[in-house]
């Protein structure tokens, strides 16, 4: 069978769904493909928002860094061009949720008051701490440091074995799954068609475009392909004969039995784990970060050190039940930086992929930035730091 649209976008996580949604707004016609892989990032994700927490390096970079290098240093945090994107993208949230909730009925549970704790243990973590929030600055609203005591008076249950901790108030949380989903029915309210179980094989070129897209469900004739396919990344865009180098970053992650919403009111981080209690009461505790290509499965001993790292914060969930661990695979590139924008080697194709740990959170102004390139308008916060192109000398 075949059909046409303007824009084929492969990968409906949150980045697809995002970029589908935002075509659909502008009006163009957008058909979504799926393939449902085991372990796309997005069913994974703990659904932090965390756009400075993360830029600064105090999530999943410093598990990172703590696994592979020891306590030292601490990670540098990421460009700032990067957290100025991710902070954008973050003050979205509310009124994406209001939009979703009346387009779709679907309440993406975006949580405006958490906010992210990180947890500082030892002299060496303090002296990191106090040069990334001098880095920080107060650009994008007030980091703060609470003492031990300032901490206790907030969160009871953390453990008073503290130095202090840094408070990212505008940093808090959403459920991605349920983002996702609002999405793609978004995207599908405003006329785009959505294919599950379409794994995309080949592309059809002609003079230097994309002309049409086979997939396990039929053929598309298109104007443009977005490439969202996550950590497949680089297989799609090889397809296509284009390198890009994605690679595929484990994150395994533990929920635990639903406690009362409200028994821990902050996201926490630490240098061994993150651990947030969701809306419905169950507690996510991630995650690890590794480098072991497409591997999925959950291993005894990672899930043993996330657990100690969560009890070292909370010392009373040491009796809580556990009720799940999963893994799933972040699209990793060699910056810690996305890609996005259009492929220098064909001239109707185009990338979403690269979210790495902040996918989440990148998604609403992804979707918008990369919508506006495929349609040729000018993007609403500039593209270039994330093109595909500053690899190539990695890919030649
Ligand atoms: C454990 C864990 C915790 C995380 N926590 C956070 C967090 O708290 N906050 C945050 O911002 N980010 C977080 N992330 C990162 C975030 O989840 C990812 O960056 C984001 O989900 C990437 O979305 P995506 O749409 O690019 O990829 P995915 O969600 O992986 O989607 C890619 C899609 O492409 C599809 N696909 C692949 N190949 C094909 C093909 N050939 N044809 C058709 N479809 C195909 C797959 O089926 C998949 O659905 C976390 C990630 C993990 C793993």
């Amino acid at each position: 069978m075949t059909s046409t649209a303007d824009v084929v976008v492969i990968g409906g996580g949150a980045i697809g769904s995002s970029v589908a949604f935002a075509l659909a707004r502008r009006g163009a016609s957008v058909t979504l493909l799926d393939a449902s892989t085991p372990g796309r990032a997005t069913s994974a994700s703990a659904g932090g928002l965390w756009s400075l927490g993360e830029s600064l390096g105090l999530g999943c970079g410093v598990i990172l860094h703590t696994a592979q290098k020891g306590v030292g240093d601490g990670p540098a945090p990421l460009p700032r061009t990067f957290m100025d994107f991710l902070w954008a993208s973050n003050l979205r949230f509310p009124s994406l949720a209001a939009e979703l909730r009346t387009l779709c009925g679907i309440d993406i549970e975006a949580e405006s008051a958490t906010g992210l704790l990180y947890l500082v243990y030892d002299d060496e973590q303090e002296r990191h701490a106090s040069r990334i929030v001098e880095w920080a600055g107060s650009d994008h609203g007030q980091v703060e440091r609470w003492t031990p005591q300032h901490v206790h008076n907030r969160e009871p249950l953390i453990t008073h074995d503290l130095r202090s901790a840094i408070h990212f108030p505008g940093d808090n949380q959403v459920n991605p799954m349920l983002l996702t989903e609002a999405l793609k029915r978004g995207a599908c309210a405003k006329g785009a068609r959505f294919i599950a179980e379409a794994r995309v094989r080949a592309f059809r070129c002609s003079n230097g475009r994309v002309v049409a897209v086979e997939s396990d469900k039929g053929t598309i004739a298109c104007g443009a392909v977005v490439n969202a396919a996550g950590a497949w990344g680089a297989q799609i865009a090889r397809l296509a004969s284009i390198e890009i180098p994605i690679q595929p970053v484990r994150g395994q992650i533990i929920c635990t039995e639903a406690l009362r919403p409200g028994t821990l009111r902050s996201n926490l981080s630490t240098r061994d784990c993150y651990i947030l209690q969701k809306a419905h009461g169950e507690v996510i505790i991630g995650s690890t970060t590794e480098y072991c290509d497409f591997n999925t499965e959950v291993r005894y001993e990672d899930m043993c050190s996330l657990a100690a790292g969560a009890i070292r914060a909370v010392p009373a969930l040491r009796n809580v039940t556990l009720k799940r661990a999963w893994a799933g695979l972040r699209p990793g590139t060699p910056d810690e930086l996305p890609i996005l924008g259009p492929a220098a080697e064909l001239e109707n194709f185009f990338h979403a992929t690269g979210g790495f740990r902040t996918g989440i959170v990148a998604a609403p102004l992804t979707g918008e930035v990369v919508a506006a390139s495929v349609l040729g308008q000018t993007p609403e916060f500039p593209i270039e730091p994330f093109l595909a192109h500053r690899f190539q000398f990695l890919t030649a």
